[in-house]
């Protein structure tokens, strides 16, 4: 009998993905993912030191002391943290302990513009680190004391990393991505640490059982959750409503997002708005010049943004309001609106503001994410 085919990428056995070319037999599951792999062969510099220019909280500190303890005894970890905790700063620690032992630590998120923002930040942190990004069109350079990498260039580390983090376990493209997650499992070579502010209940028990969930309800700055406000409408009243609450926002100089369902649905409200009010655009995962459109948000330039949600997370703006428009989409889960609402009132000195769903119709979603903010502010 045929020895069975385990992919050595993904270690897909699965025969319906199974290919052959000349007999031989090839994955068609992660067909896709080729080039190189990283050598096994670089030695972590031994004198790399964790110096950050801003104090943790005493309950990041906690937590933080709390995932070396984990890791000690070799247990995984899920860090739930709600939007605004710091949960990067909460895995430093560990990483400093995996570095001084010349320990290989990668830092893995499902998407590239997170990659992009981090590394620059965990060299901050490391400062004598050699720090390297790695993501789609980046990939020439694999080894270094500490790699960034999206989840897409896991393939390229087999059983490569002593600790590796996973932020945003439950952002898109990862989640639900078997694939994805495959490639994960398989790049550890010691333990993990998951992050998220919105883990899914499977996750959640998941990790109760098998490692050791940490929880920090806490923003950094201390400042409650914003909660949602609902504006329900009929459907006809709901562009004239999210003009109305745009005028308030801007007239008392505030930059607002306006989260949309769809690019369809976006383009239409942006045309519609952009006769009212001007210094606005609309981005999305299509628009070309979004990232310029988001410096000039992030520099005042822009008053105003409608957005898919491609600016769900990571984003972080000074004072930030957020309309959430057909805040009943079926596209909008539990997670997305918590997230979104997250965006409000994270900077110190700027720690509140206004979160708005504006909807003909209130879904179960919609009550769920209000909720679950209010029993985070309560379990704080
Ligand atoms: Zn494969």
């Amino acid at each position: 009998m045929e020895e069975k085919f385990i992919c050595s990428k993904c270690g897909n056995s699965d025969h319906r993905y199974i290919g052959f070319i000349n007999d031989k037999p090839y994955c068609r599951l992660c067909l896709p993912f080729k080039g190189e792999n990283a050598k096994n062969d670089y030695r972590i510099k031994r004198n790399i030191k964790l110096t950050l220019d801003y104090p943790l909280s005493p309950k990041q500190n906690k937590v933080s002391d709390e995932v070396v303890t984990c890791l000690k005894e070799k247990k995984n970890v899920l860090i739930h943290a709600v939007t605004g905790a710091g949960k990067t700063e909460l895995v430093y620690k560990a990483m400093e302990m995996y570095l001084s032992l010349g320990l290989h630590v990668g830092f893995a998120t499902p998407r590239k513009d997170v990659v992009i923002d981090l590394t620059p930040r965990i060299q901050e942190a490391f400062k004598e680190a050699r720090v390297i990004a790695v993501y789609g069109e980046h990939t020439k350079r694999l080894n270094g004391d500490i790699i960034v990498l999206t989840t897409h260039q896991l393939y390229r580390y087999n059983h490569y990393f002593d600790l590796l983090i996973l932020d945003e376990i439950d952002a898109f493209p990862y989640a639900d991505n078997r694939l994805l997650e495959s490639f994960f499992y398989r790049a550890v070579r010691g333990n993990y640490i998951l992050l998220s502010a919105t883990p899914s209940q499977e996750v959640l028990d998941r990790m109760k059982r098998d490692g050791k969930v940490l929880e920090l309800f806490e923003r950094y700055h201390k400042g409650k959750l914003i909660v949602p406000r609902i504006i329900e409408k009929p459907e006809y009243f709901l562009i004239a409503s999210c003009l109305k609450e745009l005028k308030r926002f801007i007239a008392d100089n505030k930059p607002v997002f306006i989260f949309v369902p769809t690019i369809e649905i976006g383009k239409k409200l942006f045309k519609l708005l952009n006769i009212f009010i001007k210094d606005g655009s609309f981005v999305s995962s299509q628009e070309e010049r979004r990232k310029i459109d988001i410096a000039k948000f992030k520099n005042g330039e822009l008053k105003y943004l409608v957005t898919t949600s491609i600016l769900e997370r990571g984003v972080t703006v000074k004072n930030l309001q957020v309309i959430v428009f057909e805040a009943d989409n079926s596209i909008y889960d539990k997670a997305t609106l918590v997230q979104i609402a997250g965006r409000v009132g994270r900077k110190i000195g700027a720690t509140t503001g206004e979160v708005l769903f504006i909807s003909s119709d209130v879904s179960r979603p919609m009550i769920e994410a209000i909720d679950e903010i209010k029993k985070y502010n309560e379990h704080r």
